[in-house]
């Protein structure tokens, strides 16, 4: 009889997590209760290994400040799964903590949760026969937030980047890693659903300082050069630069103006145009941020002013791996059926998942059953069939087709072409 009939092979894998259920409950539970924000997740991680004991497991490696990894198996295929730890502010929140208003509002702690159980289950109930590593990476400080906390880390030399994964990739943890499976809330949803293929975009931050010379607003204007009026000529042409913006390229130039002048008898010396631009291309990103300096410089320079420009690069654009979704989908469908699929949804949000998938296959499947808005204060999870027992049985599935048919991995692995080398993500980001 063949065992690994998927419906069959679904099926049992899915009995074995419903048994499992109600810990996991607890688990999500206690971590919801213990929000960090990113870097500070001290709290999380004993849990999140005090966890790992239940299964036998435990600390595999540390990565940089509170994150770490937990391992079984080995040799290749090489499966890493990711699970974020930090939470975010939200004062509001009911669970929001009393020191810096963390909350859980993007369902972080159920990441740990179903990434740490797929991990433990499967190697409970795992074939001895078959060959293969699974790497659990728990990373700290995905949200985009507290960024001068960040900043002291930086100068301390604890930390290289200000997103857990950009350290983790600086630090090259996933250079053994044939493709990284990773989850994440949808929010909340009418039916039980499972997202595939969804996309992020990207973002650079930039401030630019305009530079003019002050002088009396009202007796000598002549005498001066206006730092708001080279501001503003520079808001005109990135407003006529728009109508270039492809739609398929999901362009955002997000601005805001964080100093408008010194004193109002006073020609303005110096101003500040600071924001984002976003974009779910790569490359459309570099070019349209290109030609906004460009035309910051010359506007700044038609009024005889200058433009120093200062550009952080923030998060890639998440582009997932296809055939890895490929591989998810019947086991998807058996969980929500074909209608409960939400297929290929762009989205103008960003996160560092995106880097990992310039370097590596990379997959981050959605999960239904939360309710509230996300980075709301009424965010939770209302069912956790659909946000912890589906997530875990899907996982187990893939597992169990990848580690039976090693062939679909260097299937992935060839096809894959990595966007970017190591060398220059570290130029992008001055290292
Ligand atoms: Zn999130």
């Amino acid at each position: 009889m063949n065992t690994h009939e998927p419906t069959q092979h679904n099926r049992l894998w899915l009995q074995r997590v419903l048994a499992f259920e109600q810990t996991m409950n607890t688990w999500g539970n206690e971590l919801f209760k213990i929000p960090e924000l990113g870097f500070k997740e001290i709290k999380t991680r004993e849990k999140i290994l005090s966890y790992a004991k239940t299964f036998g497991l435990k600390l595999h490696q540390d990565f940089g400040v509170n994150g770490f990894s937990i391992q079984i198996g080995e040799g290749h295929p090489h499966i890493g799964l990711v699970a974020e730890l930090d939470a975010l502010v939200v004062p509001n929140h009911p669970t929001a903590s009393i020191d810096d208003h963390a909350a859980h509002s993007c369902g972080h702690h159920l990441q740990s949760v179903i990434m740490l159980s797929a991990l433990g289950l499967y190697n409970q109930y795992r074939d001895p026969k078959l060959k293969g590593t699974i790497t659990l990476f728990c990373v700290a400080a995905e949200e985009y937030i507290n960024l001068d906390y960040r900043k002291t880390l930086r100068d301390e030399g604890k930390i290289t980047l200000y997103s857990g994964k950009q350290n983790l990739l600086i630090e090259n943890a996933f250079k053994d890693v044939d493709l990284i499976l990773s989850a994440h809330t949808m929010g909340s949803t009418d039916q039980p659903m499972i997202e595939l293929n969804s996309r992020l975009s990207g973002f650079i931050y930039k401030k630019i300082h305009f530079k003019g010379l002050s002088s009396h607003a009202a007796v000598a204007p002549h005498l001066g050069i206006n730092a708001l009026n080279a501001m503003n000529l520079t808001q005109n042409a990135i407003a006529f630069l728009r109508e270039s913006f492809e739609e398929k390229d999901m362009v955002r130039v997000h601005l805001m103006s964080s100093l408008g002048g010194q004193s109002v008898n006073t020609v303005p010396s110096h101003t500040i145009l600071e924001g984002y631009v976003r974009s779910i291309n790569p490359d459309s990103l570099k070019q349209i941020n290109e030609r906004i300096n460009t035309a910051s410089h010359h506007s700044a320079l038609a009024l005889a002013a200058s433009a120093d420009i200062e550009d952080t690069p923030g998060y890639l654009p998440l582009i997932q791996d296809e055939l890895i979704n490929e591989v998810l989908r019947p086991h998807a469908e058996a969980l929500v059926g074909k209608q409960g699929i939400l297929d290929h949804q762009l989205s103008f949000a960003s996160g560092d998942i995106g880097d990992l998938s310039m370097f590596k296959p990379t997959i981050q499947f959605g999960f239904s059953g939360c309710s509230g808005r996300i980075h709301g204060d009424d965010f939770k999870m209302s069912s956790s069939q659909e946000a912890l027992v589906n997530p875990v049985a899907l996982c187990l599935s893939v597992f169990d087709d990848l580690f039976h048919d090693p062939s679909k991995v260097t299937k992935i692995t060839q096809h894959f072409k990595p966007k970017i080398t190591l060398d220059d993500f570290k130029k992008l980001h001055k290292l």
